[in-house]
């Protein structure tokens, strides 16, 4: 299972140096490949490249770059199983869980592009008979991270070759595998040399690099709010375009009000937090509950996480898999530790390896009640299964606690009551508020508030972000 090729120019080439990395298997910590790690010399190459690119590929028209879609989206379709097992390998997603939601999220968004780029319209004239024009920023570099491989580089990739912009993706440096198997996707789709480009390696070295390169019009991010800092600071010199998609602590709303419905909405909203063993942005980790039902939600909450199974990522089923790799285990026990000292109420889970398992880096299900929203674990972003609980006096209280965060990716309300939901919804600061377990549709922007970054990524708004609007004025 060796990625020891870049691609650059339409043809898949040996990096300029030597470096390399393991690729590993969260399951089982076993090395189950090399992939090979390119230099700046290596991102002058796809710069150059995309820039040759550009002088054609920018003037596609729009049903050219529709009809690329559309075969960009069939061949994805048919390579589902491939893209699974090759995220599940690398990154430990349970193979029923990385068909139907990791691989599958390629076509979706695919099909928000679709639909969002035909309903564009390229040119309009203002009431003032001014005109405007839509145009492709130029050539973006593309930076994604490890924990929805294949929805992050979608959710780029996809928008840029919409656009008529070329692309140069390089994904995690850990997880090569899924985004090889996406380049060959678009190879054999026809994207033309040059307007699309693979280059793995190290974020300070190749991601940076694109972040500081002239040559390109924009940079795209998607990662912790730490490197989209550094992103920012090494576009600025170039004033390219920076859009980042960053982390998140998000609150889930939890009102006496949900009456009979309390059980289940309390399972599904620990289900969610844990989904992909809790390695997700829009997570929601922080449990803001109403006095009223408190000790009911955490005893409910506690059951739900004591029946969570944990098995192999190879299993069908809806069980979790391990976290990605050593150094996130190491975090999440020392979150788990720094709750347990700051004075939290353990109720599930707690330090080291699910019982039975010996191998693998497995995290148990961790339940945290009577959180005070100045701890650390309901501060920092764990990337875990763990979820803390917070008590709130009332819907103002619950409010308050909710924003006081860095973050404003997404939030959560549980409630009997929608006039109760609009007017909370209302006053969250996050990019989705989601009530009731509803869920974020393809083509819908995604993108959060203050710290987890700015930009919106899917359909329209996702367009946009690649696109340059020039006016015209004629005499
Ligand atoms: P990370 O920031 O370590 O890495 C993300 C990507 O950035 C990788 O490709 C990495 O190589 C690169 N990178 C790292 N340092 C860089 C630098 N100095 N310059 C340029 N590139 C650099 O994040 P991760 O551990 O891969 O992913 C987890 C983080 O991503 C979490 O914080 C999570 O919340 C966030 N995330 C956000 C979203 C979103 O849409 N908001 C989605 C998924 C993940």
């Amino acid at each position: 299972m060796d990625v020891l090729r870049i691609y650059v120019g339409g043809t898949w080439i040996a990096p300029s140096g030597d470096a390399t990395m393991p690729i590993t298997d969260p399951a089982t910590e076993e090395r189950i490949g090399t992939v090979a790690l390119a230099s700046p010399a290596d991102v002058d190459h796809a710069v150059n490249a995309a820039t040759e690119a550009f002088r054609s590929f920018g003037t596609w028209s729009k049903a050219e770059r529709l009809a690329l879609l559309r075969r960009i989206r069939a061949l994805t379709a048919e390579r589902i199983k491939d893209l699974a097992q090759a995220m599940s390998r690398e990154m430990g997603a349970p193979i029923t869980m990385a068909r139907e939601m990791q691989a599958e999220a390629g076509v979706g968004h695919a099909d928000g592009f679709i639909e969002a780029l035909e309903a564009q319209e390229e040119s309009w004239t203002l009431s003032n008979g001014d005109t405007l024009l839509r145009e492709p920023i130029g050539p973006a570099g593309l930076i994604t991270p490890w924990n929805w491989p294949i929805n992050q580089i979608a959710l780029k990739v996809l928008p840029a070759l919409a656009t008529g912009c070329p692309a140069i993706l390089k994904p995690s440096e850990y997880t090569p595998l899924s985004a090889a198997i996406y380049a060959e996707i678009l190879h054999e789709a026809g994207v033309p040399p040059g307007a699309f480009a693979l280059i793995n390696g190290t974020g300070p070295v190749v991601g940076d690099a694109l972040a500081r390169h002239p040559g390109l019009a924009m940079v795209s991010f998607t990662g912790s709010t730490r490197a989209g800092i550094s992103v920012s600071k090494s576009a600025a010199d170039s004033v390219k375009r920076v859009t980042l998609e960053l982390g998140g602590k998000s609150p889930n709303l939890v009102f006496a009000d949900c009456g009979p419905d309390l059980e289940t909405r309390v399972r599904a909203s620990v289900a969610e937090c844990f989904l992909n063993s809790g390695q997700s942005c829009d997570a929601p980790t922080r449990l803001v509950v109403e006095r009223a039902c408190y000790d009911d939600v955490v005893e409910i909450a506690r059951m739900a996480a004591e029946e969570t199974r944990i098995g192999d990522p190879r299993a069908e089923g809806d069980h979790i898999g391990p976290l990605f790799d050593r150094l996130q285990w190491d975090r999440v026990q020392e979150r788990i530790a720094q709750g347990i000292a700051e004075g939290a109420r353990l109720v599930a889970g707690g330090p080291g390896r699910p019982e039975g398992i010996n191998r693998g880096w497995y995290a148990r299900p961790t339940i945290f009640a009577d959180v005070r929203n100045d701890m650390t674990i309901a501060r920092e972003e764990i990337f875990g299964p763990v979820l803390s609980i917070l008590a709130a006096c009332d819907e103002e209280d619950a409010i308050a606690i909710a924003n006081d965060t860095l973050y404003g990716l997404a939030a959560y309300i549980q409630t009997g009551d929608p006039e109760r939901a609009r007017r909370v919804a209302a006053r969250l600061r996050a990019g989705a508020v989601h009530v009731n377990g509803g869920g974020l549709g393809c083509g819908t922007p995604f993108g959060g508030y203050k710290a987890s970054g700015n930009g919106r990524e899917g359909g329209t708004m996702g367009l946009e972000d690649y696109q340059e609007v020039k006016s015209l004025h004629f005499g």
